[in-house]
């Protein structure tokens, strides 16, 4: 097939994202525009947060598409996240997608969410065949490639890790996202607190390790709390992480999502790919939170395959999770 453009919108949750790509044999970000919604107490509400993706949707379109210098008319597809996510929010993404399809005669492709994550992990890292740790405020989990299918070796069974993260920092009065002024908090201790370490087989459970860290909020030294839960937290991933690897034998571990942009938990996965002959690879940091780019190169992948719906039979779905999505773009 000849190059494709391709117009990505993101609206999962916090963020309001859009991405115009290039595909010919290789992938090419053209532009990538982004507005987070902050609240200013307290964490995400999913009706404010879809009235700030549709206040700032318009100017965030115009902006990437002046960025990549391409006109809706010359676009090839356009691709929305279409779960999982906050209803709300995934139907704003899905309204402007819709209209945009349906005024310029454009194919509109759905794409997961977490697939987006791991497609533009590979495009940027040039990970072929990796475990992958998706940590992120949606998602927690470590997945295979296997038979046309991510396959989830574990998963959370509560919180996500940046729910963990976030639930903390907003109970220490942290702004919200609180990952990085924890990161930059634990840097300053190495005094560490016993905290609970739950791994239940390969999935991890985060709720009884936040109970215990907002307790020592009154008690202990801010910077030993952050130290000790990210190396609970960290070392809980990485337990599950090394299994992943010793067991699928693959040769590269690819990290994505928010939380892979901190530097504790790179270097606790380092070592043990290190011991595990596999290869790190993490995504660079302006590309591991949600962005539009991973939706629209994702749904340059499988526009390419084929895949994309009418306007009128477009979904949400705010539980579509990962494993259950056939990658038929992929052998
Ligand atoms: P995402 O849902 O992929 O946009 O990721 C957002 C999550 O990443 C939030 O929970 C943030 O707190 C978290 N995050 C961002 N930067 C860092 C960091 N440096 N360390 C830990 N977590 C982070
Ligand atoms: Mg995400």
């Amino acid at each position: 097939m000849a190059e494709l453009l391709v117009l990505g919108i993101e609206s999962t949750a916090h963020t309001f994202s859009c991405s115009v790509v290039r595909k010919g044999r290789k992938g090419e970000i053209l532009s990538n525009v982004n507005s987070v919604y902050r609240p200013e107490k307290g964490g995400i509400h999913p009706r404010e947060a879809a009235r700030h993706h549709t206040a700032v949707a318009p100017e965030v379109l115009k902006e990437c598409l002046d960025a990549a210098r391409v006109g809706i008319g010359e676009l090839d597809a356009i691709a929305y996240s279409a779960g999982p996510g906050l209803g709300p929010c995934l139907r704003v993404g899905a309204v402007v997608a819709r209209a945009l399809a349906y005024r310029y005669g454009k194919p509109l492709v759905p794409v997961n969410h977490a697939i987006g994550h791991i497609e533009l992990g590979r495009l940027l890292t040039g990970a072929k065949d990796p475990v992958v740790l998706l940590v992120s405020g949606g998602h927690t989990a470590i997945a295979c490639f296997g038979s046309r299918r991510w396959r989830v070796f574990g998963e959370t069974l509560d919180l996500t890790i940046g729910q963990l993260l976030d639930q903390f920092g907003r109970a220490a009065g942290f702004p919200s996202p609180s990952g990085p002024l924890i990161e930059s908090l634990a840097k300053r201790s190495d005094r560490f607190i016993d905290l609970p370490y739950v791994v239940k087989g390969n999935d991890v459970s985060f709720s009884g390790l936040l109970t215990a860290a907002k307790k020592l909020l009154s008690k202990e030294p801010l910077e030993d709390v952050c130290y000790s839960l990210q190396e609970v937290a960290f070392s809980m991933l990485t337990e599950v992480t090394e299994r992943a690897l010793a067991f699928s034998e693959k040769g590269e571990l690819m990290v994505v999502g928010g939380v892979a942009a901190n530097e504790r938990l790179r270097s606790m996965l380092e070592f043990v790919a290190e011991e595990q002959g596999a290869e790190l690879k993490v995504v660079p940091k302006a590309y591991s939170g949600d962005c539009g780019a991973q939706i629209a190169w994702t749904g340059a992948l499988e526009f390419e395959a084929g895949i994309s719906v009418p306007v009128d039979e477009a979904f949400v779905r705010q539980d579509w999770r990962f494993d259950r999505v056939e990658v038929c773009w992929s052998s």
